[in-house]
C-alpha cells in the first residue's frame, strides 16, 4: 500500500513510572530512526517535559493525555492547554471513555477542551465511541453521531484533527473490533465531517483504538478508511509495540 501516513499513536494512561516512561522513549526513539509513519508517545503530565528534550529532533512527537479548557486562573489540579503547548505538546487526547467514566466528562466539556486545545494550537485526539450495551441495541451510529455533534459544536477553524473510533467495549478488553465493523464506522465519522466541514474533512484523520496488539494490527493496515491506530496497553511494552511497528512499518 502507498500510504506513508499511517498515525500511531501510544497512550501510556497512568501505567508507567518516571523511569520506565524514560526507559520506554530512548527504546523508542533509538528503534524509530527508520520509521516511515508518524508516532505519538502521550505520558503522565509530569513527564511530558522530560520526554520532550529526550525525543527533541526525532521523528516521534507528544501528545498529553488531557487538558483544561481554560488557559489560566484559580483551577487547582487542571493544566493549561498553554502550558501543554509551551512545553513541547503537539497533541492531545480528548473525551478518552476513561475521562468520561471516572471523571464524568460530559460531550459539552470535551467541546470546550477541544477548543481550547485548537486556539493555542495543540492538535485534538478525540475519541468517541459506544459502550457494550449501546452496541447491544443497535445505537452506535445514534452514540456517535451524538457525541461528534456535541463535541465539535462550534469548531471551524483548524488545520488538523484526529478522531479515534474507539467502542467502549474493545478498550483494555481484548476484544478488538473486526476491522469490517471499523471501517463502517469510520466511514459513518467521515460523512459526518465532510457534511460538516466541507473541504476541511480533508484535515481529519479518523483512527481507530481499542485492544491492537502485534497479532491483529495486521487486519487494520491497508484500509482507506483507517488512518491510524491509538494503542493503550500495547505500547506499554517495549517488545509489544516494537513488533507493531515493524508490521506496520512493512505494510506501509
Ligand atoms: C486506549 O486506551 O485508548 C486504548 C485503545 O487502550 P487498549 O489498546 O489497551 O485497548
Amino acid at each position: 500500500m502507498n500510504n506513508n501516513h499511517f498515525l500511531v499513536i501510544a497512550n501510556w494512561k497512568m501505567k508507567l513510572s518516571f523511569k520506565e516512561t524514560l526507559k520506554l522513549t530512548k527504546f523508542l526513539k533509538q528503534k524509530t530512526k527508520k520509521f516511515k509513519n508518524e508516532l505519538i508517545i502521550c505520558p503522565s503530565f509530569p513527564f511530558l517535559n522530560e520526554v520532550f528534550k529526550i525525543i527533541k529532533g526525532s521523528k516521534i512527537k507528544l501528545g498529553a493525555q488531557n487538558t483544561f479548557w481554560e488557559m489560566k486562573g484559580s483551577y487547582t489540579g487542571e493544566v493549561s492547554p498553554k502550558v501543554l503547548k509551551e512545553i513541547g505538546c503537539r497533541y492531545v487526547i480528548l473525551g478518552h471513555s476513561e475521562r468520561r467514566r471516572y471523571f464524568h466528562e460530559s460531550d459539552h466539556d470535551i467541546n470546550k477542551k477541544v477548543k481550547a486545545a485548537l486556539k493555542v494550537g495543540l492538535i485534538p485526539i478525540l475519541c468517541v465511541g459506544e459502550t457494550e450495551q449501546e452496541r447491544r441495541f443497535g445505537q452506535r451510529d445514534f452514540v456517535v453521531r451524538r457525541q461528534l455533534e456535541v463535541t465539535l459544536q462550534g469548531v471551524t477553524n483548524f488545520s488538523s484533527l484526529i478522531i479515534a473510533y474507539e467502542p467502549v467495549w474493545a478498550i483494555g478488553t481484548g476484544k478488538v473490533a473486526h476491522p469490517k465493523d471499523a471501517c463502517y464506522a469510520h466511514s459513518f465519522i467521515l460523512n459526518f465531517v465532510k457534511k460538516r466541514f466541507g473541504k476541511k474533512a480533508k484535515n481529519v484523520k479518523i483512527i481507530y483504538g481499542g485492544s491492537i496488539n502485534e497479532k491483529n494490527i495486521q487486519g487494520f493496515l491497508g484500509h482507506a478508511l483507517i488512518q491510524g491506530t491509538l494503542i493503550g496497553g500495547a505500547s506499554q511494552k517495549e517488545k509489544s509495540f516494537y513488533n507493531i511497528l515493524k508490521v506496520i512499518n512493512q505494510e506501509i
